[in-house]
């Protein structure tokens, strides 16, 4: 229920800036991490996954170059054969072959989650909601509302978007199409891509929940405190190039990708972001409970990765719930709920009996 994560902050909406909010309570100051003390434990992370990387590098890229070796002809080959067929044309291949992607992935994978807010099937799935109770079935008028906004943006800002990224990606040169990247720089690349998207993604989201962009462009996004996959990119259009499409391509941009990098990169991005918001945390799938919590509570959870809040401070609240206990990667089928019950739960059935 949304009142099991009520506290202080609850009331207050999302108009203020996190950091205010934050340090306004005497015991949330107290317990905000000093950007020291925050920077170390984000280097102890980095450090530690650097030397296991290390280690473990070898024997990785044995297996890896071994995978490669037998299947990198035959993903040439598919790419060979895909070419042949569309044409080489760079702006056919870049502006539209990236939108009838895009769109195409958004809106099957999407479209399985809408089914299941729409039916409540299966019955099982109800288990890992989030947040129980919301969106079961889901309001079809507001659902429309968030298709044809998610079309808009797709349609109409996508497009001529998609044209400005191919002429930026032209200035500034890319691979030849023909021949496709390396496994290892594939890799190389998707890391940049995701590290670049983390900071550009924090900080403009972040700069949306200022005052004033929030009130005029960042509430639409927000109109849900509990997601459903496709309000993803339910939002307002400035919001949709500046926080949604600009942190992606940056990377791509930097490292002068590949089309076909840009394009896993983008799918890989595409579902990371319908399940951020898809209100259920399924076994084996990355933890949503960040960015669910933060359309619950607005003030906390900015990034993709959760580094820079963690290096900001602004998962403080989030950290003191039990939606941050289960903000991990479940390996068994038992939901999150019931593998980390809330404590006032428990404390009420015990007293019930
Ligand atoms: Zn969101
Ligand atoms: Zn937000």
């Amino acid at each position: 229920m949304l009142g099991e994560f009520e506290d202080e902050s609850s009331s207050s909406g999302g108009e203020l800036t996190p950091t205010r909010k934050n340090n306004s309570h005497p015991q949330n100051a107290q317990q905000n991490p000093s950007i020291l003390s925050s920077l170390r434990s984000v280097l102890i992370v980095l450090s530690t996954a650097l030397i296991c990387f290390a280690a473990a590098r070898n024997s990785i890229t044995w297996h890896c170059q071994r995978f490669w070796g037998a299947s990198g002809d035959f993903w040439q080959a598919q790419w060979d054969k895909f070419l042949d067929t569309v044409g080489e044309d760079p702006f056919y291949l870049w502006v539209y072959g990236t939108f009838i992607l895009s769109f195409g992935v958004y809106w099957l994978f999407g479209g399985i989650y809408t089914f299941m807010d729409m039916t409540n099937k299966p019955a099982a799935i109800r288990r890992y909601k989030i947040q129980p109770g919301t969106n079961e079935p889901v309001d079809n008028r507001k659902l429309l509302k968030v298709i044809w906004y998610v079309l808009l943006n797709q349609v109409v800002v996508g497009i001529p978007s998609s044209m400005l990224m191919y002429w930026a990606m032209k200035w500034r040169g890319y691979p030849a199409l023909r021949e496709l990247p390396t496994f290892h720089w594939v890799l190389y690349e998707l890391a940049v891509h995701i590290l670049t998207e983390e900071a550009a993604f924090y900080y403009s989201h972040r700069f949306l929940h200022s005052r004033y962009l929030y009130k005029y462009i960042h509430k639409q996004h927000h109109e849900w405190t509990a997601p459903i996959a496709v309000t993803a990119i339910y939002c307002n259009p400035i919001e949709h190039i500046f926080s949604n499409l600009l942190p992606p391509f940056l990377g791509v941009f930097i490292m002068g990708s590949h089309v076909a990098t840009a394009w896993l990169w983008f799918t890989l991005a595409i579902l990371s972001t319908l399940n951020a918001h898809s209100g259920y945390h399924l076994p084996f799938f990355p933890s949503p409970e960040a960015h669910d919590f933060h359309h619950l509570k607005f003030n906390n959870c900015f990034g993709v990765l959760g580094v820079l809040d963690r290096l900001h401070g602004t998962d403080t609240s989030f950290r003191q719930t039990r939606a941050y206990v289960r903000h991990i990667m479940m390996l068994s089928f038992i939901p999150p709920r019931e593998a980390f019950p809330e404590p006032n739960t428990c404390k009420h059935k015990l007293g019930k009996r």
